[in-house]
């Protein structure tokens, strides 16, 4: 299969369309998958192909990785515009991530203060107040909500807990819109059953779903690399341009992703 696993605690910096030049850290096993999601699109592959890496860094380990690169980093005066939380699966189920974020805003003010943090999440641990507070101190707290529609959300992102959309939604209001909105289009069939987020059903639901959280700003991609699950398609850039015109119009910030 062809989908990718991150091997180090630190890894980049990368160069990102979205983020720039971003220092990524990874809070997950280095050779192993582990998410609350197991995304048809997910880019680590499926959950079940990771089992057999299980440990997570320990929060001294990551304190070590992440001062280590960016001293060395700052040293040799390589800039680095974001360090982002993401790595294979869910950097909030790490136990100890509220510390984590601690202090990687202490080093980022020491060594690197012009750089925003940023942390990609699936926001389905949003429901703990402590990784709410520590997702409310980074710059950019990237929350993914890939559909409007419940049935959709289950097929596309397949949660291994429960889960559910409106309470994902009353938890991200509790941003107070200083959040970055995420969300995947594409299309395919996927266990028998047909997947189309430019459905006219499903833009019209998303479209109302940013105008109610209305986030700082919207992400839109689509699938960019080889996936888990096959018989997937990409969205192209000028379906999601038209289903993003009406919120731009109406003054939403969308970044747009091919
Ligand atoms: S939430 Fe992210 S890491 Fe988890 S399965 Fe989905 S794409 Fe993969």
């Amino acid at each position: 299969m062809g989908t990718i696993l991150f091997n180090e605690i630190v890894f980049g910096p990368i160069r990102s369309r979205r983020l720039g030049s971003s220092l990524g850290v990874n809070l997950l096993p280095k050779f192993g998958k582990w998410c609350s999601f197991d995304c048809i699109y997910c880019e680590c592959g499926w959950n079940k192909d990771g089992r057999n890496d299980t440990r997570l860094p320990e929060r001294k380990e990551v304190f070590e990785a992440l001062e280590g690169r960016l001293r060395a980093l700052s040293a040799e005066g390589t800039p680095v515009d974001t360090i982002t939380f993401s790595g294979n699966g869910e950097p909030t189920m790490h136990p100890d991530f509220p510390a984590i974020i601690d202090f990687t805003l202490k080093l980022r003010e020491e060594l690197y203060p012009s750089a925003k943090v940023s942390v990609l999440s699936n926001a389905t641990q949003l429901g703990r107040k402590e990784v709410r507070d520590a997702l409310m101190k980074v710059d950019n707290p990237i929350l993914k909500i890939d559909s409007p529609l419940e049935e959709l959300v289950e097929a596309i992102n397949i949660p291994n807990e429960a889960y559910s959309l409106e309470r994902t939604i009353e938890n991200i209001k509790l941003f107070n819109h200083n959040f970055i909105l995420q969300t995947m289009f594409l299309k395919g069939m996927e266990s028998g059953r047909e997947i189309d987020c430019t459905s006219p059903e499903h833009v019209e639901k998303w479209r109302a779903l940013v105008r109610e959280l209305a986030p700082r700003e919207v992400m839109m991609y689509t699938i960019d690399r080889e996936t888990p699950a096959k018989n997937l398609q990409k969205v192209t850039v000028e379906e999601m341009q038209q289903i993003a015109a009406p919120l731009i119009a109406e003054g939403y910030e969308i970044q747009i992703r091919g």
